[in-house]
């Protein structure tokens, strides 16, 4: 498959076009943002295993027919994808309170949640993501009724799956953000993006170790090795996920405050 010319480039991932029109390139970069922009790193190696983890647990869903937009994995950056237009929503699934929802209902970090909790931001950087009600999706046309009940239900089925996948291997899956797209080939709704330690809230079962993003966004150091943690319990740590040189903290870390 031939790497055409880049369509799109966002914060960990840029998207270039194939030779087919339905279908294009996902690349995964090594770079790392958080809060809305104003912490980046070069985390090296992350792209890599974010590319491979990616790849795992969408290939894992498609095969419980959840369908999404992976089609293959290219190479150990690239994956061929589903050509899809994202709906502006980022989906954030919680099994236990922490991270914005600490902060914005004062709830005790790490309480279970008794059902999953689903939700909806408004994919807008310079706006910081904001938390919108359904009302506001219908009311600005970001989705439907019907494609929101479809999401919602895809939500829950994508998270059952998930807690089982991580909870065999001794992982909490406390929460994650998915986005969905309408394939440009049928204009299906289709799960989208990635799912990696990146996009979820992974701590280990026993200690609540942190193993994703959080690592970066806290300053705890060894981001890497936490990722390769994720991939190794997959069972997909090979030697060139293994290789990658662990850094204990991300250089060079960059502080932008942005203007308003
Ligand atoms: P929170 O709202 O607590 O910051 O995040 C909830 C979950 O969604 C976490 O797993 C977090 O990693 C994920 N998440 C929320 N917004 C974003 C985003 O803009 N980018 C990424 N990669 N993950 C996000």
């Amino acid at each position: 498959m031939k790497k055409g010319k880049k369509l799109y480039e966002g914060k960990a991932k840029i998207i270039f076009a194939s030779t087919d029109k339905n279908l294009v390139i996902q690349h995964f970069k090594d770079d790392a943002t958080a809060f809305n922009n104003q912490k980046k790193a070069n985390i090296e190696g992350k792209g890599i295993l974010n590319n491979r983890i990616s790849e795992h647990i969408l290939s894992a869903l498609k095969d419980a027919n959840i369908e999404n937009h992976l089609i293959k994995r290219l190479n150990m950056r690239e994956q061929l994808i589903d050509l899809v237009e994202i709906i502006p929503i980022e989906f954030i699934v919680r099994n236990i309170v922490t991270g914005s929802l600490t902060k914005r209902l004062n709830i005790e970090d790490g309480t279970k949640l008794n059902r999953p909790l689903i939700e909806f931001c408004y994919k807008n950087d310079g706006l910081g993501d904001p938390l919108v009600a359904k009302e506001h999706i219908y009311a600005f046309e970001w989705a439907s009724e019907k494609e929101i009940d479809y999401i919602t239900e895809q939500c829950m089925r994508i998270n059952d799956f998930l807690l089982g996948m991580f909870k065999g291997i001794g992982i909490k899956l406390v929460d994650f953000k998915i986005e969905f797209g309408k394939r440009k080939s049928d204009g299906k709704i289709i799960l989208a993006d990635e799912i990696s330690p990146d996009t979820c809230r992974l701590w280990d079962a026993e200690t609540d170790k942190k193993l994703d993003k959080d690592r970066f966004r806290k300053d705890l150091g060894e981001i890497i090795e936490g990722y390769q943690e994720v991939a190794r319990r997959l069972g997909i740590l090979h030697e060139q996920t293994n290789n990658i040189r662990p850094i204990k903290f991300p250089k060079p870390i960059e502080v932008k405050i942005k203007k308003k």
